[in-house]
């Protein structure tokens, strides 16, 4: 026999078992999905900011895709990071309070256990899964990340600036120090640090997570990189602090993007670069009025609280070599639509049983056409205050100066056209009654589809 026949024997008798199995699936790819806490649409070099450096974000900008029009799911971090992570509007899992607008150190409740998240979708899928850094979906041992889906979890529960000690100085914000916060640092189901120290708390989430990333390389992974930073208090490590011409938040920001660096580094070394989707985005706007301290959203009206543009609209980045068709989206996304596109991306069927508010990017993403989402519902807690569809937005609730005045009727409402004036500065309602018209029946069908649930953000 020569080695020929034998060649030819053992092909014929491996074709039956192949015919049989077919050709081997491709493994899902990874995703790392990484969330500012409150920066702005204008706080990236990309988006146009002019002292803030972030060469890491803006070459993830230029080698993937640049949301212009990508919305947060509120204008607060509880409900926004309850809406990512449940591709459903906050109100839907009673993450929406009227009562309170986030989860405090005394809150006693927290995302429901009958929520499915990201996580839990993709754990089914054989992904390993990690969170690291701000949860902010409660804090008893119900509600930790390791009940949502997450194999690991290393970070703070809920805000930085929350639990300040009774005597620390009125200044904490503008002057702060670690100590004047009591706030926890967890590994899994125990707290490990009090209070956290946030000098090095940036740089620690990083290394937990090129880690994470080393020890899973052979398998597909789940990272939800959610940082701390840019919410005051503002702490930067060392290499950053006192180097932006930005000041602290400058600082804050660019460590941030130093983070960004590692991550895509790690991914090359490791081969794993195209085999992965890396999203950056924030939970809401910039919170303004932190003594200068907070955040910029550029053009656009407003910041954090509100549900002018500068409340939810949030930069987003998607990188994928070889996959993502590089580019600038400036058709709507929000982080409602994660989940789906995670769901698509990772070949795993949507939660059944329940309203999902999100819409499949992933045809987007590889460069195929239009976006999905057409409208997009602005809440401010538990309310609706406006209503998007195509260029057109309609206020019913406002605040007219921000966010710490009381919500107030508008009356008649406002209509903007977002393509000709993302500032939010010139009316034309009374010019385009049709399309009112038109808004206000899209809002009354949506608030007649949402039905109220347990309040878990009240419960204290
Ligand atoms: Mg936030």
């Amino acid at each position: 026999m020569t080695w020929r026949l034998v060649a030819a024997l053992a092909l014929m008798a491996a074709i039956p078992s192949r015919r049989a199995e077919g050709p081997p699936a491709a493994p899902p790819p990874n995703v790392i999905l990484v969330v500012a806490d409150d920066l702005g649409w204008g706080d990236l070099a990309a988006y146009g900011h002019p002292t803030i450096r972030t060469p890491h974000l803006d070459r993830m900008a230029a080698e993937g895709q640049r949301w212009t029009t990508f919305y947060a799911a509120a204008p607060y971090c509880t409900p926004s990071r309850a809406g990512l992570l449940t591709g459903r509007l906050p109100v839907r899992s009673g993450m929406a309070s009227e009562v309170r607008t986030v989860l405090y150190a005394d809150s006693k409740g927290g995302l429901p256990a009958s929520e499915v998240t990201i996580a839990d979708l993709l754990k089914g899928r054989g992904y390993a899964t990690a969170h690291i850094g701000k949860w902010h979906l409660g804090h008893l041992p119900a509600y930790l990340p390791q009940r949502h889906g997450f194999d690991l979890y290393f970070g703070i529960p809920y805000s930085n600036d929350m639990d300040a000690v009774p005597d620390s100085p009125d200044t904490r914000i503008e002057h702060p120090k670690s100590e004047y916060f009591n706030v926890p640092v967890y590994r899994d189901g125990a707290v490990v640090e009090r209070p956290a120290r946030q000098e090095t708390i940036t740089r620690r989430y990083v290394e937990e997570s090129l880690r994470f990333i080393r020890a899973n390389r052979n398998r597909p992974f789940f990272l939800y990189l959610a940082h701390t930073m840019p919410h005051v208090p503002l702490f930067a490590g060392e290499g950053f602090a006192g180097r932006s011409p930005r000041g602290a938040y400058g600082d804050v920001v660019e460590e941030i993007d130093g983070g960004m660096g590692q991550l895509l580094e790690t991914l090359a070394e490791t081969g794993l670069d195209r085999r992965t989707l890396v999203i950056f985005t924030s939970d809401n706007g910039p919170w303004r009025g932190q003594h200068g301290l907070g955040g910029s959203a550029g053009p656009l009206r407003d910041g954090k609280g509100t549900t002018f543009e500068g409340g939810v609209r949030v930069p987003a980045l998607f990188w994928w070599p070889g996959t993502v068709a590089p580019g600038v989206v400036r058709e709507m996304g929000s982080l409602l639509d994660v989940l789906p596109t995670l769901a698509a991306v990772a070949g795993v069927p949507l939660p059944a049983g329940r309203v999902l508010d999100g819409y499949d990017l992933s045809p987007v993403l590889r460069g195929g056409g239009p976006s999905p989402r057409r409208t997009y519902f602005y809440y401010r807690s538990a309310t609706l205050q406006a209503v998007r569809s195509g260029p057109y937005k309609l206020h019913f609730l406002t605040r007219p100066d921000g966010n710490d005045e009381p919500p107030r009727r508008v009356d008649p409402p406002w209509l903007f056209d977002l393509d000709q004036d993302p500032g939010e500065q010139y009316d034309v309602a009374a010019e385009r009654p049709a399309i009112v018209a038109e808004l206000r029946r899209l809002a009354a069908e949506h608030r007649r589809a949402v039905v109220p649930v347990e309040d878990q953000i009240a419960k204290r």
